[in-house]
């Protein structure tokens, strides 16, 4: 029977290092400081981001929550993003999503400037990391490799296979597994006999979005499985791995909740610091 990949079990270390770092900067001078831009009311979004400002208030950073109209337009909310590029008060700048359907998204998110990039859109920020020189890395992705490295999983020469090529997650994943040394292959819906792939994977990372997709006949025999997947099943949050079929299977898993999510806002918020230390010249 697979282990549990707890990662509660080391955020309270995360949390002490990123808090004392914050403590460092303010005492030079420097308060670390996000801005979040929300457009629209939605609640699920607004309870999202508020529970990450709670978070980010928590351990020391100011957090801004710039919240906007649905029906004000894209030009003023291009016009806000530059505002806050322009401030010396603000490191980060993050732009909630989904924006509404007929904002051109990538026009939005690029206009972030690259030094304040914390979620790590900008076509520079994910160039640095296709070419193995990471400034910003997206959250999710920094999340994975953190559980990997504390439970001590080897990443050098073994074969990990991400399901799921999205921008925010399979590719990030996939470049800093490369850069580990790791045998990468991504698959996506347009893969033909998915499993053919998923049961070489001595690490199967899943970021598909489809609830318990990945059942044991997916996996091999001992593997480490990292499920990112956040689905809503009849209110029921649940992975895109099922969970229960596969861990007999496999050497280790993460829980979906209680795995890669409980990381994500800690690694954003670290992304923070180091827009902070870019900021304050400190870098
Ligand atoms: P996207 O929807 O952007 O991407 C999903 C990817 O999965 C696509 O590349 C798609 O392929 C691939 N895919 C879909 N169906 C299949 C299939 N049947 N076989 C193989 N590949 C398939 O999703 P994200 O990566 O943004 O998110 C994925 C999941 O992770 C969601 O549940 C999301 O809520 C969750 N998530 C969790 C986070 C966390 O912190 N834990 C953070 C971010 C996301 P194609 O490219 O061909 O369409």
């Amino acid at each position: 029977m697979g282990s549990i990949m707890e990662a509660s079990l080391f955020t309270r270390k995360i949390e002490a290092e990123i808090t004392k770092e914050v403590e460092r900067l303010k005492s030079e001078g420097h308060n670390p400081s996000l801005s979040v831009v929300v457009v629209g009311n939605s609640p699920s979004t607004m309870v999202y981001f508020k529970n990450m400002s709670h978070k980010g208030v928590e351990l020391g950073f100011y957090v801004e929550l710039r919240k906007i109209d649905e029906s004000t337009g894209a030009a003023d909310v291009l016009e806000l993003i530059h505002q806050l590029n322009e401030s010396k008060d603000v490191d980060g700048v993050l732009v909630g999503l989904p924006l509404p359907k007929e904002y051109d998204v990538d026009s939005i998110l690029h206009a972030i400037s690259p030094d304040k990039d914390v979620d790590a859109f900008h076509p520079f920020n994910m160039g640095q990391l296709m070419i193995g020189r990471p400034r910003f890395v997206p959250a999710t992705a920094r999340s994975i490799i953190a559980l990997l490295e504390n439970y001590g999983v080897r990443i050098q020469g073994r074969n990990a296979v991400v399901v799921g090529r999205s921008n925010i997650v399979g590719k990030p994943v996939a470049s800093l597994l490369l850069q580990r040394d790791a045998t990468v292959t991504v698959c996506h819906s347009k893969t033909s006999d998915l499993a053919r792939y998923t049961r070489e994977a001595d690490i199967l990372i899943v970021s598909m979005g489809r609830p318990r997709a990945i059942t044991a006949d997916y996996v091999k025999e001992g593997a480490v499985v990292i499920d990112v997947g956040i689905n809503d099943v009849n209110g029921k949050i649940v992975g895109d791995v099922d969970f229960d079929g596969v861990r007999p299977k496999v050497s280790l898993i993460t829980p979906v909740p209680g795995g890669v999510g409980v990381l994500t806002t800690l690694m954003l918020f670290d992304n923070v610091l180091k827009a902070a230390r870019f900021n304050s010249g400190k870098s």
